[in-house]
This record gives C-alpha cells, structure tokens and sequence, in this order.
C-alpha cells in the first residue's frame, strides 16, 4: 500500500515542499462557527494520511498496474498530467464545504453544474436581521465593462447610500414579520425579504478537477467582487490541501 510519508519536493520553491504530514490538516476540518467558508471533509481525509496529490498520481498509475515512485518522479507525474490536461486522475480528490452566502453570489455559484449543492430552504427556516448580507462599500459601474464595477462612491453618496440600504433592509423584516404574524407561510412571507442579499447555507461538494475549472473562471478580475472573494477563500483551502496544483492553477491561468 502506498502510505504518504513526510513529502519533499525539491527544486520547486517553497510553495513546492510539503512542512507536514497530511494527517496534520485535520485541523482545517474542524467547525468554525460563523466562518462563511468552512471545509467539512476532503477525500482522502487526512486521517488516511495519504495526500491528495498522491491519490491523483496513483489513480493516474492505475493505468499500467503502477505505484508510486518516489517523491520527484510523483511530481513530475503530476506536473505532466497538469500541463496536458489529463484531468480525470484529479476527480478522485473530493471537497466538501458548507458555505454561507448571500443569494446575489449562489445565483451565480449554482451555474456550475459540476458542484453538488443541498440548501437551507426558507420554507422552513426564518430569517432574521443577521442573516442579511451588507456591502461594506459601494461599487462605481465600470465604464469599459457592461458586467463590472471600477472604484468606488465618494464618501457623501456612500453615506446616503448606507441609509438607504438601512431602511430599506428594516422594513423588509417589519414586513416579512407582519406577515408571520398574520400566519402567512414562511414560503411566501419571504417574497418581503431583500432577496439578492439574503444569506443561504449550503453543503458543497466538488472534486479537484472541476473545482480548478470554478476558482479559474470565478477568481478571475472579470468575476463579480462578492463571488471572487469566496474563491479566493476557497483557492486557500485547496492550496493547503493540494499546494503543487494550487500552484500551477496560479501560474497556469495567471491568476490575480
Ligand atoms: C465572468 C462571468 C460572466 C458570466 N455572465 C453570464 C451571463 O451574463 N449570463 C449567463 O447566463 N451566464 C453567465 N455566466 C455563467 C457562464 O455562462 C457559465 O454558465 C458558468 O460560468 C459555468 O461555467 P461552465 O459551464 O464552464 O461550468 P460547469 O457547469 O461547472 O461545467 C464544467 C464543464 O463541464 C462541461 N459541461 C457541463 N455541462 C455541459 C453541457 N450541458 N453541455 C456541454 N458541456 C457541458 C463544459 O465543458 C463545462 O465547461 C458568466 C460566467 C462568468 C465567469
């Protein structure tokens, strides 16, 4: 059986050296209430000690019987299965996630039809005032691009705009509320609800490959602000969790 050792991959650059053992990262799967992101379980789970990057080079071995052969010989493997895109060996690495977010960032999220998604229904939840996403800024429409924002509102409209945003979220809830009362269902009350700002929770899961293929398109500066920050979020788990393809993702697609 191949067993993950303490790794080294040489002649790479620090972000190329595995510092800990796999079973080490245990600790990234830990509840963190209140976190937005929060990974809830990978495959192969850290208790395995078998890192990821291992079990994308043995599935890819699997096509002549063969195992691993040694730290460098493994990373040339994956390197070459990276650049030419021989991408299924990475589906065998899974992310699970529980994500809260608000619904102007799943409308987009949910188009990538690769992810497995369960959300919180508001037909059965409440919501209430802490469940509403607030922009900690107000974003100028971009002049050379019809879907993008470019810099940001003086201070004067950001004040007004703040106020706004204020009472209007108010009485949102006042009118969602008063239709509780009134005993209308929850699954038509919430038609009151500022529904692109609404927070839902969702269990998320994705495998490697089509993970890379989200954080390429949704971390890239023509993505909408709100959903590149919880790829960004994300593209930390995985760099942690796969720091060899994290890398080449950066490189490769020339992220930000
Ligand atoms: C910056 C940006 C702006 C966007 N603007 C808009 C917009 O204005 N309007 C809009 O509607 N959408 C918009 N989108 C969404 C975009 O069109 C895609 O739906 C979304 O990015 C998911 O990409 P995908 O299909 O590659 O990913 P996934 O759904 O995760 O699919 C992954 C891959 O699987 C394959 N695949 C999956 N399903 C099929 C299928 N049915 N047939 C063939 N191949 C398939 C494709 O190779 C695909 O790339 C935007 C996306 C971005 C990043």
């Amino acid at each position: 059986m191949l067993a993950c050792r303490r790794v080294k991959l040489r002649g790479c650059g620090p972000s190329f050296f595995f510092t800990m053992e796999y079973k080490h990262l245990i600790k990234e799967l830990e509840p963190k209430p209140g976190e937005y992101v929060q990974l809830i379980d990978v495959m192969p789970h850290p208790s395995t000690n078998v890192w990821p990057e291992t079990a994308v080079v043995n599935a890819a071995r699997v096509s002549y019987l063969g195992e691993s052969k040694g730290e460098e010989a493994d990373l040339k493997l994956l390197k070459y299965l990276l650049k030419h895109r021989h991408t299924s060996p990475f589906e065998h690495v899974i992310f699970k996630f529980r994500i809260t977010a608000p619904v102007v960032v799943w409308w987009q999220w949910v188009r990538h039809r690769t992810w497995s998604f369960n959300f919180q229904s508001g037909r059965y939840v409440e919501f209430d005032e802490t469940q509403v996403w607030d922009p900690m800024f107000w974003r100028l429409q971009s002049k050379s691009s019809k879907q993008g924002s470019d810099g940001y509102v003086d201070d004067e409209t950001e004040q007004e705009l703040n106020q706004l945003w204020d009472d209007a979220q108010q009485a949102a809830m006042r009118n969602y509320r008063f239709a509780l009362d009134k005993e209308v269902a929850k699954e038509q009350a919430r038609l009151f609800l500022p529904g692109f700002a609404m927070m839902y929770q969702a269990i998320c899961t994705i495998d490697a490959h089509n993970l890379m293929h989200f954080l390429d398109l949704r971390m890239q500066k023509d993505a909408q602000y709100e959903i590149r920050m919880y790829a960004n979020e994300i593209f930390e788990i995985f760099n942690k969790f796969m720091p060899n393809t994290a890398a080449w993702l950066r490189e490769s697609i020339a992220l930000p």
